[in-house]
């Protein structure tokens, strides 16, 4: 049984149509019939992209693979009676369990971001909020939360609505935290080079239907805002039983079991590695992906499951939304066209391997 149609899902899905898994049924259970990529949304927004191209449609995967799709939302795991619950029917026994369900917005710390925010995560929920958002645009957006995709949306939303006045709020810990400062300085002359104001040096304190509140500085009025800061975990994984760490992420050892479980593997944004702390991004989810198909096929034929080893290291390409991207690898920072294109045909490619008939 699959839970969740996320970048590792995908792989997984891929790999048993082929190479089948004899004497295996398998099952995918996913919210949404469509799981859209998150490396080409910012692409989307800016109108690089239909939305199509950046949706991978996972119901056709799992025929592939001679996998029965569950269109349906999982609301708890029975572990005694080895079986998931879902919100619209019976709930579903399985062998082998694995989730790939994403992660849901940091919203609940911040008075007022839930009622008034609308939040990037889940990705699946994202492009039925941006259509309607883009549908009435309003003429001040914020985005909170500097990271990579709070940046790639602002640049992106700065594409799509020239007349828009668009504020990056990006709080004490300024833009790109943890990003290497030659690219950090890049992307602020990049925002500022295309009207993208920032907002730093202050925490936002409440979100009001009319705009920020912040811990000291005055209150910034605003048409909408864009929620792009970390991701917590889904509230319905505390009931499970499953080990979680202290965000409520579920714990997975180096082959991506849930700690103490042999027949529960976690990935992506879900799962929060043991041996080392990783970020949540689609990458760690995508590059995860062939190891766990690998172990589930391993503990399927009766098998040990091997080790995930994590990259030190991987290339990062930020696009500034107008047909250009910045992009850095081991602390090397370049830019321009020709890194739009890079990363434009590393998009391509991978959506490509997923949306084949
Ligand atoms: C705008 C934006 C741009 C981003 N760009 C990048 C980027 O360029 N590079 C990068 O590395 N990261 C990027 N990220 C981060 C990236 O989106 C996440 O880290 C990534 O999606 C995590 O993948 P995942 O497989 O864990 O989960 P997801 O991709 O979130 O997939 C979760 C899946 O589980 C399903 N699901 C969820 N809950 C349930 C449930 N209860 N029952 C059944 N199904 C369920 C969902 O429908 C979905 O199919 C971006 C994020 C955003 C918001």
């Amino acid at each position: 049984m699959l839970v969740g149609g996320g970048h590792a899902h995908v792989e997984v899905l891929h790999q048993f149509a082929a190479s089948p898994l004899p004497g295996w049924r398998i099952t995918l259970l996913t919210r949404e019939a469509m799981s859209p990529y998150s490396g080409m949304l910012p692409g989307v927004i800016a109108g690089l992209y239909r939305e199509d191209q950046a949706l991978i449609d996972v119901r056709a995967l799992a025929a592939r693979a001679g996998a029965e799709a569950l269109i349906d939302r999982a609301t708890g795991i029975d572990l005694a009676a080895k079986r998931v619950h879902r919100a619209g029917g019976e709930a579903r026994p399985f062998d082998l369990l694995s989730l790939d369900t994403g992660a849901t917005p940091d919203t609940a710390r911040i008075p007022g971001a839930a009622a008034h925010a609308l939040p990037l995560k889940p990705i699946d929920a994202l492009l039925p909020r941006l259509r309607a958002l883009l549908a009435a645009p309003p003429a001040r957006i914020g985005v909170v939360g500097a990271g990579a995709a709070g940046v790639e949306v602002a640049l992106a939303l700065r594409a799509r609505l020239p007349a828009a006045t668009v504020v990056l709020v990006a709080g004490t810990a300024g833009v790109l935290p943890g990003f290497p400062e030659t690219l950090r300085s890049r992307v602020t002359a990049a925002l500022a080079g295309r009207h993208v104001d920032c907002h730093q040096g202050d925490d936002v304190a409440e979100v009001f239907a009319e705009g920020l509140g912040f811990a000291r500085s005055p209150p910034l009025p605003l048409d909408a805002v864009l929620w792009a800061t970390g991701a917590a975990a889904p509230a319905w994984l505390a009931e499970t039983g499953l080990a979680r760490d202290r965000a409520g992420f579920l714990r997975v050892d180096d082959c991506l079991r849930a700690i103490g479980r042999d027949d529960v593997f976690a990935v992506g944004d879900c799962a929060s590695f043991d041996p080392l702390p990783l970020p949540k991004a689609g990458v760690v989810a995508v590059r995860q992906g062939p190891i766990l198909a690998r172990n589930l096929r391993a503990v399927a034929e009766g098998r040990a499951p091997g080790p995930y080893r994590p990259q030190k290291d991987w290339l990062v390409l930020l696009s500034l939304g107008d047909g250009r991207a910045l992009g850095t690898r081991n602390g090397l920072v370049a830019g321009g066209r020709a890194a739009w294109w890079l990363k434009d045909r590393i998009d391509r490619r991978f959506m490509a391997k997923y949306q084949g008939a």
